[in-house]
């Protein structure tokens, strides 16, 4: 696809230095149209939850046959694993120190070069339907309709192409889905090419599961992980961050109402407000209050059993598998929710035969703890939340039931959309396209290892001390920066998986740790970060 651009390139100067510029051209290449682009992403996404990974937990049909259908990426990363900096790291393919959204608190500049804006410049259609969570509104789409900041899990408001709109009626993950499918429609009539993301608010906490899979949801039971009463021997910051399911909300988070329980217990990682347990429980007040009659009449006996639940096990040895399980019922029910929806859109690209030429791709803006180490949320870069789910069909292109286990990173993703698109990849990129590993074709000299950080300061959500670190096919070393918790983590991920055991000190690895440190300062210099 690329050299078409030199011959755009071309006939641009030959344009500009003719003082009649009547060349007798067919630029328009006829050979195979330019693929289309649904860019599906989720929010706090665990590999876990989708069962085209494992079906331990859940089974996602939908989401399953992009992979069936295509290729699945078992070793996906984030750089940086957190929302807003992980939406700007996909959008302009670059590490968070060069695109300059370090953390969920600062602004994103949106004066900056993205993909959208490249793909429409080069006579895409572009829309952006669902969560972007950049507080600022990006440029280059045609079409935008975003959730107002986190949004709700019913009746949501969007912002339409700059003006807030009134709230709408229903569940959030299906209007999201009935919107992209009224801009898919209008994709199809259209002439040009499309690029349009999708992106869903589910499973971002609180996870309020749709009214319709409230039935049964509280019977459900889910196998716990073996280190969700992790200690946390050898790894201080994880000791010290406020991400425990054992301090979940009561209120926020399982839907404990004030009826059941007055006072929450919970902690909830927002103790850096004053008043931040009062507030999240309030959040929680106010949402069931916005429920219409109807939805409210299908949550209150869910509520209701909640309440009673919670009153037998406070307290007790079983107070925390029960918030387990209410946790995992919660979230996985809001994945539910996702893969439902994913599915009537691939049905729609199956009956309108935009199916062969579009490229569609899932992924999340990070991972997320299911229970591992005790905890929910992310950040760390502790596989759970440093992984992503990826996989990508494009039947015109890539192979049906493939795997990939390099390692790839959301700043990939934008390189390669550009790539399949036949437009210039800028030189200022940072990630690297994934088009010849989906054809099958992993080049030589494909990166080994790869870098992380996380930068958002410890007073805020969570507590979690700020990190960076490098991890290879079997190692993983993490330096942490935070005054307080200086010093290095390393884990051996072929024979401690669950990075349980932080082996920095064992004369057994002194070799690895010291390739590991190389490595870090390597890649830092590589990737022009600051010190
Ligand atoms: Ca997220």
């Amino acid at each position: 696809m690329r050299p078409r651009l030199f011959v755009y390139g071309f006939f641009l100067l030959v344009i500009q230095s003719c003082s009649s510029p009547t060349p007798e051209t067919n630029d328009e290449p006829t050979e195979i149209p330019r693929p289309n682009i649904l860019f599906i992403m989720s929010d706090d996404h665990a590999q876990r939850a989708i069962s085209a990974y494992t079906d331990e937990l859940i089974h996602t049909p939908n989401l399953d046959r992009i992979a069936d259908e295509g290729m699945l990426f078992r070793n996906s990363f984030v750089t940086n694993s957190i929302c807003a900096p992980s939406r700007a790291a996909i959008l302009t393919g670059k590490y968070s120190h060069i695109n300059g959204k370090i953390d969920n608190l600062n602004k994103f500049n949106p004066d900056q070069w993205t993909f959208p804006e490249a793909l429409q410049q080069a006579g895409y259609r572009t829309s952006l339907i669902g969560k972007h969570h950049l507080q600022a509104l990006p440029r280059g789409f045609d079409s935008f309709r975003g959730l107002v900041g986190q949004g709700d899990y019913y009746n949501p408001k969007f912002v339409l192409n700059g003006d807030t709109l009134e709230r709408e009626t229903g569940y959030t993950s299906t209007i999201i889905t009935d919107y992209a499918l009224a801009e898919l429609k209008r994709n199809a009539a259209a002439e040009q090419p499309f690029m349009m993301l999708y992106w869903h608010k589910a499973p971002h906490r609180n996870w309020m599961p749709d009214t319709s899979d409230l039935p049964g949801l509280l019977d459900k039971h889910y196998p716990e992980p073996a280190n969700l009463r992790d200690e946390y021997s050898g790894r201080a910051a994880a000791e010290h961050a406020d991400m425990r399911i054992a301090n979940m909300f009561v209120s926020h988070d399982h839907k404990v109402t004030r009826e059941y329980e007055p006072n929450d217990p919970g902690t909830g990682g927002a103790t850096f407000w004053e008043d931040g347990p009062q507030r999240m429980a309030e959040n929680f007040y106010r949402q069931i209050e916005n429920l219409t009659p109807d939805q409210q009449r299908a949550y209150q006996p869910f509520l209701d059993r909640i309440g009673k639940e919670w009153q037998e096990v406070k307290g007790t040895d079983r107070e925390l598998s029960w918030r387990y399980q209410r946790y995992l019922q919660d979230y996985l029910g809001s994945v539910k929710s996702v893969d439902d929806n994913v599915g009537r859109v691939l049905d729609y690209l199956d009956e309108s035969g935009l199916a062969e030429n579009t490229i569609v791709i899932y992924t999340s803006d990070q991972g997320f703890y299911l229970g591992e180490h005790g905890w929910y949320d992310k950040r760390f870069m502790y596989e759970e939340s440093h992984r992503t789910p990826l996989m990508v069909r494009y039947p015109a292109a890539v192979d049906a039931e493939t795997d990939n286990d390099d390692l790839v990173l959301n700043v990939d993703l934008a390189p390669t959309l550009l790539d399949y698109a036949g437009v210039d990849i800028p030189v200022e990129l940072q990630g690297a396209s994934l088009r010849p590993l989906l054809s099958g074709e992993t080049p030589d000299d494909w990166r080994e290892d790869i870098y992380y950080r996380y930068y958002q300061q410890m007073a805020s959500f969570h507590r979690v001390a700020r990190h960076e670190g490098v991890r290879d096919e079997r190692y993983k070393l993490i330096q942490y920066t935070e005054a307080g918790f200086e010093g290095y983590e390393l884990f051996d991920l072929q024979n401690d998986p669950a990075e349980m055991d932080n082996r920095i000190d064992d004369p057994e690895l002194e070799e690895v740790k010291t390739r590991l440190l190389g490595r870090l300062a390597d890649l830092k210099e590589e990737l022009k970060v600051p010190d």
